[in-house]
């Protein structure tokens, strides 16, 4: 399942995050969902807190997913978020952002020193 794999993508890196900063938990994810990433943002919440449950580190986490706008260019200079149609030239324009799952921020919770 698409969805599977991009949620524990998700968890990896938020994991690798964590232990980088020696957190003791991760408090809260933020990602960025692309709107032609074609994944749906239910199912990859819904998944991830079903990878991350067995992990002590995730306990309380929550993540938070934004929808990213589309933004392409054209070769004539538009840049904008039109997907077929240039409106300044008419050609189709090349897709810059939107595809991809962006994990954007990671919250952990470090022991005080
Ligand atoms: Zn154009």
């Amino acid at each position: 399942m698409h969805e599977y794999s991009i949620a524990y993508d998700i968890f990896a890196t938020a994991k690798k995050a964590a232990l980088e900063n020696n957190a003791l938990t991760v408090q809260k994810i933020h990602v960025e969902i692309g709107e032609l990433a074609m994944a749906s943002k239910d199912q990859i919440e819904f998944l991830f807190t079903v990878i991350a449950a067995d992990d002590p580190l995730f306990t309380n986490s929550i993540i938070v997913c934004t929808e990213g706008k589309l933004q392409s260019v054209c070769r004539c200079g538009y840049e904008g978020n039109e997907r077929f149609i240039c409106p300044v030239c008419g050609a189709l324009p090349e897709i810059k952002k939107g595809r991809e799952i962006l994990v954007q921020n990671v919250e952990i919770e470090v022991e005080d020193k």
